[in-house]
């Protein structure tokens, strides 16, 4: 999924304003489905479906630059990308080689929900690669509710790794040390003033940055979660922010189209799956297309206003010619090809 920050403030009266300023981040998934069951997550809903392979991941990027220019990589999609360890660092590694991809690793941020092992694991072999914990509860007990492998990987534990990241990054640039904290709000259940106070003082001390994400719900949601208020959201962020806690809310990006964190999922099963290159490619093409449009000799008024409708029977047009036909581009290679293997022999001969 691929998210626009404009920079602009969501509403500069009552909310806090985005700090951030204008980037296109790039939310990549690692896995289909996953089977840590998470109780705020749609995904969870779906069981392990299978992890993506190293160039599946790396896909999702090469669509996104046919939209847009991507500068942030998070793993926050479909998935835990610590349970699909190989082929989430292998794509990283793709990711990041200059003669690939090209990414700075400053600029991925891979989430996890706490599988300590591989968090140390991922520190050894992507050291500038930036780690961020899904924290979600400020006790043990909270926490097994909601993310039900912290019966597996204690709160305690987590924190000790935490504070080993934060150590290992303290020199490091821009990061300083600081471990970004996701904690998904859930009206009466993680939210009071109660969890706000212990919140502060699990982090207090340490170099976080605690990211507040009001619940994003889905119908199918057995535990009948709900979204904090407004107020309620604010009240738990002043709690934080008065010990000063470094802390910010999380705008609810693409939740319209139930896209927005813990939304990912294919829950209705009527509805066939779709290829991600049938996306990419009818959105780059009705791009590319699009000012063939104005050359339609006999349009009527209607059809001569631009509108997704023309811009789609168009582009259909676009792209049946290529510029250049593949056998020409092929036979040019060959030529090439033939020709260099000619001028070595040649050099070869004469050296003899
Ligand atoms: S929140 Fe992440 S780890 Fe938990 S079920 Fe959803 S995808 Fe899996």
């Amino acid at each position: 999924m691929l998210i626009r920050h404009t920079g602009e403030p969501e509403d500069p009266e009552r909310r806090q304003a985005d700090r951030c300023g204008q980037r296109d981040t790039l939310c990549l998934s690692s896995q289909v489905g996953c089977r840590l069951g998470c109780t705020f997550c749609a995904t969870g809903t779906m069981g392990l479906q299978g992890n993506l392979l190293p160039g599946e991941i790396q896909e999702q990027l090469i669509h996104a630059r046919n939209l847009r220019q991507v500068s942030n990589i998070v793993f926050m999609g479909m998935g835990e990308p610590l349970e699909n360890y190989d082929g989430v660092t292998s794509a990283i590694r793709g990711l990041v080689d200059p003669q690939r991809f090209s990414v700075a690793p400053s600029s991925i941020t891979v989430s996890t929900v706490g599988i300590v092992g591989n968090m140390r694991r991922f520190m050894e072999d992507l050291p500038k690669v930036k780690l961020a914990v899904s924290l979600h509860a400020p006790t043990q007990e909270l926490r097994e509710q909601i993310v039900p492998i912290a019966k597996t990987y204690s709160l305690e534990t987590l924190m000790e790794v935490v504070d080993e990241y934060a150590a290992r990054t303290e020199s490091d640039g821009k990061r300083k040390g600081m471990v970004m904290v996701s904690y998904v709000l859930l009206a009466g259940v993680n939210d009071s003033d109660e969890c706000a106070h212990q919140l502060c003082d699990l982090v207090k001390g340490r170099p976080v940055i605690v990211n507040l994400i009001p619940y994003n719900p889905f119908e199918e949601n057995v535990y009948r979660y709900e979204t904090p208020s407004p107020e309620r959201v604010d009240t738990f962020q002043q709690i934080l922010a008065a010990v000063d806690i470094r802390v910010f809310e999380r705008r609810h990006h693409g939740r319209d189209i139930a896209a927005a964190c813990g939304q990912l999922a294919k829950i209705d099963k009527t509805i066939p799956a779709s290829d991600i290159e049938s996306l990419s490619f009818t959105l780059a093409k009705d791009r590319v297309s699009a000012p063939v449009a104005r050359k339609a000799p006999a349009a009527t008024p209607r059809e001569s206003t631009p509108g997704p409708n023309t811009q789609r029977e168009v582009s259909k047009a676009g792209v049946a010619a290529p510029l250049v036909p593949r056998s020409v581009v092929v036979g040019l290679l060959l030529t090439a090809s033939c020709l260099s293997a000619a001028v070595a022999l040649r050099w070869l001969g004469r050296r003899r």
